[in-house]
């Protein structure tokens, strides 16, 4: 199926068409700059850039698919989670494509749709699979049988505690004097810096912690471990090593979450594991995943960054498996949900 996907849940406003499992065109324009001057997402300012963005979006997604609209089978739509504003703007353009063209139309779960990005670059993906999902709001480890929700499809096997863990590196990059969104920003500064300079806790790996938190996350203490440890060398008038904070916190972060993730994969009996969101396009994240699940012979896989990163592509992928696996249609009045649990896939 031809399928058009709209996402606007945060401050991208991504169209993506794909052909079944083709990814045919990804749009996205971003008022991460208009966000930048205030450290942190604007919901108003959010919301007005996706109105005046979406329909030149949809237009460059069209031409670089070379696709007309009237040929879509399918409209698909983030309708949660997220802010409530931007997500109105997307759902408010999906419902009018599919009233006026008298297609179909999929509400969808931002967090899923992270999930089911990767088939555009790796194939089918293979199910049952263990899921990471890593972004600006959420940290949760998945159980997928089936990516489209079907007969509980997804369930959450763990997730964060406190902050996220791209929260975590926004909010650290901040104390660094970092741009925001700091997380490419700590990504690129740590390749120059020591990971073992500075020991940084692990949150939730004790033991005791372990035993009802086993799959879940905490980086809350470890920002706070990274303040202290910042104010101290200040205060000492010692120049900060930037480089070596930024690689000491970005490994405490992957080590925890590469060994979570292959824990929940070996407690399941689950070979594959998938890892998406923001935090996924992370350089050591990747690499520290691909080398510690080779030598158990877990299969990993991570969509390129430009696709963990949010994008119409990931839900015009998640509208398409809908279709494929024969999924109802939601309802013309579909509400937008800011506050959608993954586990709830397809909007009814
Ligand atoms: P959610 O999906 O939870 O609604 P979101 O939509 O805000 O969150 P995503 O685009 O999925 O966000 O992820 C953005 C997050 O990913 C930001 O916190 C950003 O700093 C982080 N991020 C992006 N690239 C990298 C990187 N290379 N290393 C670490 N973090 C990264
Ligand atoms: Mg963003
Ligand atoms: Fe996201």
């Amino acid at each position: 199926p031809l399928v058009l996907g709209i996402e606007t849940s945060c401050d991208e406003t991504g169209i993506g068409i794909v052909r079944g499992r083709t990814l045919l065109a990804d749009a996205v324009a971003s008022s991460v700059e208009e966000h930048a001057r205030f450290g942190g997402v604007v919901p108003e300012v959010a919301s007005r850039a996706h109105l005046e963005a979406m329909v030149p979006t949809i237009e460059r997604a069209c031409e670089t698919a070379g696709v007309a609209l009237h040929e879509v089978d399918a409209i698909s739509v983030t309708h949660g989670p997220g802010l409530a504003g931007a997500l109105l703007v997307g759902v408010a353009a999906a419902k009018a494509l599919a009233l006026g063209l008298g297609k179909p139309l999929y509400g969808v779960n931002h967090l899923a749709s992270h999930v089911a990005v990767d088939q555009l670059e790796h194939g089918a993906l293979p199910e049952p699979c263990v899921a990471m999902l890593v972004s600006g709001g959420h940290s949760s480890l998945l159980r997928v049988a089936d990516v489209t929700g079907h007969d509980d499809g997804i369930v959450s096997m763990g997730s964060t505690i406190d902050d996220a863990a791209g929260e975590a590196f926004d909010k650290v990059a901040r104390l660094l004097g970092l741009p925001f969104p700091g997380g490419p920003h700590v990504d690129r500064v740590a390749r120059e810096g020591d990971s073992v300079a500075i020991d940084f806790p692990r949150g939730l790996t004790a033991r005791k912690d372990l035993e009802r938190h086993r799959f879940d996350f905490s980086f809350s203490g470890l920002k706070t471990a990274v303040a202290r440890w910042v104010e101290t060398r200040e205060r000492s008038g010692e120049p900060v090593p930037v480089a070596d904070v930024a690689a000491s916190f970005q490994e405490a972060v992957c080590d925890v979450l590469v060994r979570k993730a292959l824990d929940a994969a070996a407690s399941e009996g689950i070979d594959d594991l998938l890892i998406g969101g923001g935090v996924a396009a992370n350089s050591r994240l990747r690499a520290l995943a691909e080398s510690r699940a080779e030598t158990l012979g877990i299969r990993v896989r991570v969509p390129r960054p430009g696709l963990c990163t949010d994008n119409g592509a990931m839900v015009a992928a998640l509208g398409a498996e809908m279709v494929a696996r024969g999924r109802t249609p939601s309802s013309l009045d579909l509400p937008a949900d800011s506050s959608l649990p993954v586990t709830d896939v397809l909007a009814g």
